[in-house]
């Protein structure tokens, strides 16, 4: 059987919170081990940062807390400084310089890179907590500039379904960004049509209006194409695909070869799509059921298709 090739994979570009399996940097001098951080790391090119070394402050450091009085404030109890405006300065001119990247993956519970699982006191020597839904001042500042893109903590990508959605879109947006980088029609109409599948499992109405905006393309400057193209393609990814959408990309797929299948490979089929239905983790084994099938009938579109495999394989494997 011939085997068709499936999609390559770019390498996308994430900012990540250095202590995430980088330095030893956090305030007691350890580092925190993430495994899934680990298995990234050869298909993605890490940027990583550690803001509250970058202000200067050494290792071990004191802790550093965030304060709600009135005004949001980071300070250090045990010197009494107050690093607000150092840490403030330093998340937006180091973000500014950024050149391209695809998302961030920040460290949980920080009073910097924190993303809503920060804890904030009334005070500089409060021993109880308000409350523990702050964001860290970093994190603040991706959230202001970068909502647009993936960003999610190291808690947030323990769990298999959010972990599927941020490595879809991260790839998917790496993709275009090395497509964008030629800017030539042609590349956009092959990123579309690669994608067409999963953009239908994300939004099917969006995916369509995207496939206009290609197809008219002729006699338009590549630029503007490019750029009316961006906005929607990041609305698409901004929500998880939900399952009704994910099933009628499924059945479009199926469609392709179902004739060709014994009445027992079809209802085997079905009712793991029925599986899917009720519990969305069967998503993992229908892509590969998919793409097996549509490499056993040579089914050269659907092989390229990124909705059956994302992501580098090797990732799916920490799911
Ligand atoms: S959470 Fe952020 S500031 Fe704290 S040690 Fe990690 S990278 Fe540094």
């Amino acid at each position: 059987m011939e085997t068709f090739p499936m999609s390559q994979f770019p390498r996308p570009i994430i900012v990540i919170s250095k202590c995430l399996g980088f330095a030893a940097c956090r305030y007691d001098a350890q580092m925190v081990e993430s495994p899934f951080v680990e298995s990234m790391k050869p298909f993605v090119e890490f940027i990583d940062v550690c803001p509250e070394c970058e202000i200067g402050l050494g290792l071990p450091r004191k802790p550093i807390r965030i304060v709600l009085d009135g005004e949001k404030r980071l300070v250090q109890p045990a010197t009494g400084r107050d690093l607000t405006d150092n840490m403030k300065d330093f998340a937006e001119s180091y973000l500014e310089e950024l050149d391209d990247f695809d998302g961030f993956i920040l460290k949980s519970k920080s009073p910097s890179c924190g993303l809503g699982t920060t804890k904030a006191f009334s005070d500089d020597k409060a021993h109880k907590f308000m409350h523990s839904h702050e964001n860290g001042f970093f994190a603040d500042a991706v959230i202001s500039g970068y909502s647009h893109l993936p960003i999610v903590d190291e808690l947030g990508i323990a769990d298999p379904l959010l972990r599927d959605h941020f490595l879809a879109r991260i790839f998917a947006l790496a993709s275009f960004r090395e497509a964008a980088s030629l800017r030539t029609t042609q590349g956009l109409l092959d990123y579309h049509t690669r994608n067409k599948l999963l953009f239908m499992a994300y939004n099917q109405d969006l995916m369509r209006i995207m496939g206009d905006v290609v197809a008219n393309g002729e006699g338009c400057k590549v630029d503007e194409v490019y750029e009316h193209y961006l906005p929607m393609l990041v609305e698409l990814l901004s929500k998880p695909a939900d399952s009704g959408s994910v099933v009628n990309a499924m059945m479009h797929a199926f469609g392709y070869f179902s004739r060709k299948l014994s009445a027992r490979d079809k209802f085997l089929f079905l009712n793991k799509l029925q599986a899917y239905r009720e519990d969305n983790s069967a998503i993992f084994e229908l892509r590969k059921i998919l793409i097996s099938r549509a490499q056993e009938f040579e089914l050269e579109y659907l092989c390229a298709q990124t909705f059956f495999s994302p992501y580098p394989p090797e990732l799916s494997d920490s799911l």
